[in-house]
């Protein structure tokens, strides 16, 4: 069976990472079909929209997406609707791509690039299963009104909506019960039940889809003290499962845990397991073309769209042991360098890797 894997390289960096990425994944020989499109700033200037209907056809058709990051300063003074990101809310959007898994994983040679000690961080290996279609950020209604009652009525205030479906957080948290299973069986569900009816509404509905998944150890932890736990002791968690507001928050203080953005692999999935894949940082315009971004977090994303969308985990597992292998031969592109390490570009990195996996 051929899968279509669509290749969306964007601004910036994107096209250089997406390159190495898609080397790797053609290594692997998994009978998978690449079809590229322009995304982003790059799509506005060939078509007038970041996200043309071609593009969007092909991500709806493929089994995966494959993208780089999006935007550019050039780009910033556009109206909002044709601005670059607004290609990642298009597609997700039409794809439905209603959770974001963002993994926080700590290679022992970078234990150093943390701002935590290393003896608190190495090790770390954390997924963070984020709802992201819902929650306060959606919520109606909203805006600003006169406020109708209570202590400051009549003055101006500003409102949103916190609400949760029942049937959304059934989804996202079978999506944070079978990420578990992949791993170690251990899942934080996080929340603020002591203060919003929302959260109430949230620990109860994970507590009865836990009944579906007996193998799988389920806490619960208030927000304040997940944000608290994870820079005291960060290895207590495996995954963690939240709402799209508390995960904004909670995914970025993990991913800075690591120190390294150009390491961190995310992945957005719909209800049918089709997702986009992309790094978890932006396009980095002041780097782009000139052999320095470090394209391991694109590679660490494909790895995931072979694990999540193709169900694909021994090539999966094989890209992140030749990744692990090269950091463990001293390999760093300029943002992960240190003393006493090689220093590599873009595309030398992407061969050694190739090489790692020819070894594997
Ligand atoms: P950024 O993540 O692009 O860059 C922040 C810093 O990290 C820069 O110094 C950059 O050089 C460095 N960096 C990022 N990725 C790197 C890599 N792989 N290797 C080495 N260094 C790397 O964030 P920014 O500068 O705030 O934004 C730049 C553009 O990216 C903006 O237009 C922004 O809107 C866009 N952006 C896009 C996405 C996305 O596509 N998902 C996400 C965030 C920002």
């Amino acid at each position: 069976m051929t899968h279509t894997i669509a290749v969306l390289p964007g601004d910036g960096i994107g096209p250089e990472i997406v390159e190495q990425a898609q080397r790797v994944l053609s290594a692997l020989q998994l009978n998978l079909k690449f079809e590229t499109a322009p995304v982003g700033g790059a799509a506005y200037a060939a078509h007038g929209h970041p996200l043309p209907p071609a593009t969007l056809e092909l991500a709806q058709r493929a089994n995966a997406i494959l993208f780089g990051a999006v935007g550019d300063f050039q780009y910033d003074k556009l109206e909002r609707e044709l601005r670059p990101e607004q290609a990642i809310l298009g597609l997700r959007k039409a794809l439905g791509l209603f959770a974001n898994l963002r993994p926080a994983l700590l290679y022992p040679e970078l234990a150093n690039a943390s701002s935590l000690k290393p003896e608190v961080v190495a090790g770390l290996d954390i997924v963070i299963v984020r709802e992201l279609t819902g929650d306060i950020y959606f919520g109606s209604p909203r805006g600003v009104r006169s406020a109708p009652d209570g202590k400051f009525a009549g003055e101006r205030e500003g409102f949103d909506t916190m609400r949760y479906a029942e049937s959304e957080v059934r989804r996202i948290a079978h999506i944070g019960f079978e990420t578990a299973r992949k791993r170690q069986r251990k899942l934080c569900s996080v929340d603020k039940a002591n203060v919003l009816e929302t959260s109430q509404f949230w620990r109860d509905i994970v507590i009865d889809v836990a009944r579906d998944y007996p193998d799988v150890e389920l806490s619960h932890m208030y927000v304040d003290n997940a944000a608290m736990q994870l820079v005291r002791a960060p290895r207590q968690f495996d995954v963690i499962v939240t709402g799209n507001l508390f995960g904004d928050i909670l995914s970025d203080e993990a991913a800075m845990l690591t120190g390294s953005i150009g390491m961190l692999p995310s992945a957005s999935l719909n209800e049918q397991r089709q997702g986009l894949y992309e790094p978890s940082h932006g396009s980095a315009p002041d780097i782009a073309g000139q052999d320095l971004a470090n394209p391991l977090a694109t590679i660490l994303s494909a790895a995931m769209l072979l694990r999540y969308s193709l169900d694909l985990a021994e090539p999966a597992d094989r890209i992140e042991a030749a990744v692990r292998q090269v950091l463990a031969d001293g390999l760093r592109t300029p943002d992960i360098h240190e003393e006493g390490t090689v220093k590599v570009g873009t595309q030398a990195m992407g061969d050694a890797v190739l090489k790692a996996l020819n070894r594997s």
